[in-house]
């Protein structure tokens, strides 16, 4: 297949033209054309454009939508035709885009909304996706995120420990350079000759941004950028990790303002901040000549980044390979080693002639550690373009049967209360206190708590959810059941009959009940959804949790259609847990592919 690839930024756009086989190894992808029109200005911009060597030359483009609009005539004069898809990279696909995405109004629509996650880099790229489907309105448009490979990194990876209510607002870790992390980590496995499932790996990115990802048996697992590409590593012009604490000091002892101190952090703060220039050559070059203030920095940059290495060793339990890329990482020896320097004691140790005397040239991937070193030390040329053009032609060739995708709710335990049960527990004419509203409309946590006792055990303050129903029900999990020691069956809701009896204790009484039931995973649909999706009410479905950590398929999922229900799957916290799913995991709706004998006969 042949694949066109953007990277659209606001003064550059750089464009690569592929021959894609998806299932061959990468480093046998052809890259048949090269184009970079750089910094715009009112008097055009650079170009260079061409196959192995691109002639560089001037151009009379003054804005991205005038670069890519030169583009068909560029590639026509160079002999390129026969596209058939076209790739784009994109920054930030926030916690939804996991994979290669087609890109049609919705779905621009919902990657528009996440521009306040990446209000730098988006904007320009969504310009590079209309100026493209405006120019060529008959080849299908495909996004690859920067961030679409750090979604497997567990909560414990992306959670910042603030405030939940910044949280709620989408304050987290995501990472970037995934699409040269994955790159990188596959070209590895592929010239190491070893399943990327059995490596523990990190990659260290140190181009003019710079990250480093642990890459847990093909999984990313961490990354060292976060919310933004400004933490982790000592960049070009970004600091890495930075004190938040500085933000109050800056603003109450400086004066600055947060937008003062933002564009330094981008722009004025790493090599350039410390050293005066931005550029690694230089830094290395000064240092050389004896610059105290670029050795410093030099220290500081591979202290930094050898930090990063045994961080990441340790959070996935050892080491096999560790991978550079990026300008720096390909071409410094010298930087390569300080980093590597007193890692001998995770294994890991360079050979000095082969660190010094390494020639990369195309898509090799040469090794550097010392014989007999048990962490495998390699070097390649990035090549995100490529890796963008192969996942446009993998998903292009085998697009992913539509799965609608539904958010997943955790329900922990709770009972639900007749007004009998109401009164015998708080006294007589007792109205529950409404508390907090539930997603589904009309329901609601109340203020009061009830215990749950058992032969076995107590549960304590456990929330009951109102407005009260006909019958008394007690959702428990199965971990729970056997905190209790009463063996509860698993059930929809509502079909109580023959279920165990349990004792509610409340300020004024207690009750022996029956009702106690492990709540049968359910998707509450409305109408519009339903249809939407092509579902109907007591449709059975499996549903894929492909994002978490644990991606975890459930068969037997029961749909239940209400009018003005609040869309959302519910499971309980075993299933959760077992899931590894964290808030805002959505799962995939498939249609259940056999009937399995449990429909109609719940597993109890
Ligand atoms: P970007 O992140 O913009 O793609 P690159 O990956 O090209 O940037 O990396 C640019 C960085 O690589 C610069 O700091 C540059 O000085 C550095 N670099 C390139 N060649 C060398 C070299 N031979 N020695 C040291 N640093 C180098």
């Amino acid at each position: 297949m042949r694949i066109l690839v953007f990277n659209a930024g606001s003064s550059s756009l750089k464009f690569g033209v592929f021959d894609v086989a998806p299932a061959a190894p990468l480093e046998h992808t052809r890259q048949i054309f090269k184009g970079a029109f750089d910094r715009f200005g009112a008097d055009g911009c650079d170009a260079s454009l061409g196959t192995d060597t691109p002639a560089r030359s001037r151009a009379p483009h003054t804005s991205l939508a005038d670069a890519i609009a030169a583009v068909p005539p560029v590639l026509a004069e160079h002999g390129v035709e026969g596209l058939d898809a076209i790739g784009h990279r994109i920054a930030h696909g926030g916690a939804e885009f996991d994979r290669a995405t087609r890109l049609d109004d919705a779905i621009l629509e919902r990657i528009s909304a996440l521009t306040p996650l990446a209000p730098l880099h988006n904007p320009a790229n969504l310009e590079g996706v209309a100026q493209a489907r405006a120019a060529w309105p008959e080849l299908p448009q495909w996004g690859v995120f920067d961030t679409a490979f750090h979604l497997t990194n567990p909560a414990r990876a992306t959670t910042y420990a603030v405030p939940e209510a910044w949280r709620d607002a989408g304050l987290r870790r995501y990472g970037f350079h995934g699409t040269s992390h994955k790159y990188v980590a596959r070209r590895a496995a592929e010239a190491l000759g070893t399943d990327p499932r059995d490596l523990r790996l990190i990659s260290l990115h140190l181009g003019n941004g710079a990250s480093a990802c642990a890459i847990n048996r093909g999984q990313s697992i961490d990354s060292s950028m976060g919310m933004t590409p400004l933490e982790g590593l000592v960049m070009g012009t970004r600091p890495g990790d930075i004190d938040p604490g500085a933000f109050g000091f800056l603003q109450r002892e400086l004066g600055l303002d947060i937008d003062t101190i933002e564009a330094a952090l981008n722009s004025d703060s790493g090599l350039k901040a410390l050293t005066g220039s931005s550029d690694m050559r230089d830094v290395e070059g000064r240092a050389a000549e004896g610059d105290a203030r670029a050795q410093a920095a030099i220290n500081l940059y591979a202290y930094r980044a050898r930090k990063y290495i045994g961080a990441y060793a340790a959070a996935m339990g050892g080491l096999d390979a560790l991978v550079f890329t990026g300008g720096i990482g390909e071409n410094s020896a010298s930087m390569r080693r300080r980093i590597c320097d007193g890692l001998e004691f995770i294994g890991l140790k360079l050979d000095h002639d082969r660190n010094m005397g390494l020639a990369l040239s195309g898509r090799a991937c040469p090794q550097i550690q010392a014989y007999g070193a048990r962490v495998q030390v390699l070097v390649t040329e990035t090549a995100e373009q490529l890796m963008i053009a192969h996942e446009v032609a993998a998903a292009h060739l085998a697009p992913p049967a539509h799965a609608p995708s539904i958010p997943v709710a955790v329900s922990a335990r709770h009972v639900h209360l007749s007004q009998d049960a109401v009164e015998a527990l708080f006294g007589p004419g007792y109205q529950l206190t409404p508390d907090k509203p539930l997603r589904q409309p009309g329901n609601w946590a109340a203020a009061e708590r009830v215990t749950l006792e058992g032969p076995k055990g107590r549960i304590e303050r456990v929330a009951i959810l109102g407005p009260t129903r006909p019958r008394t029900q007690i959702e428990v999990s199965r971990t729970d059941s056997f905190a209790l020691g009463v063996d509860a069956p698993v059930r929809q809701s509502g079909e109580l009959d023959g279920t165990p009896q349990i004792r509610l204790i409340g300020p004024a009484g207690h009750l022996d009940t029956d009702g106690l039931i492990v709540a049968a995973r359910h998707i509450h649909l409305n109408p519009a959804d339903a249809a939407a999706m092509g579902l109907e009410d007591r449709q059975f479905v499996d549903v894929h949790l492909t994002h978490s950590a644990r991606a975890l398929s459930f068969a037997h999922v029961l749909v239940r259609v209400q009018p003005n229900a609040f869309t959302e799957m519910h499971i309980d916290t075993d299933e959760a847990n077992a899931a590894g799913i964290t808030a805002g995991t959505e799962g995939e709706i498939a249609p259940e592919l056999e009937v399995t004998e449990l429909k109609g006969k719940p597993a109890e």
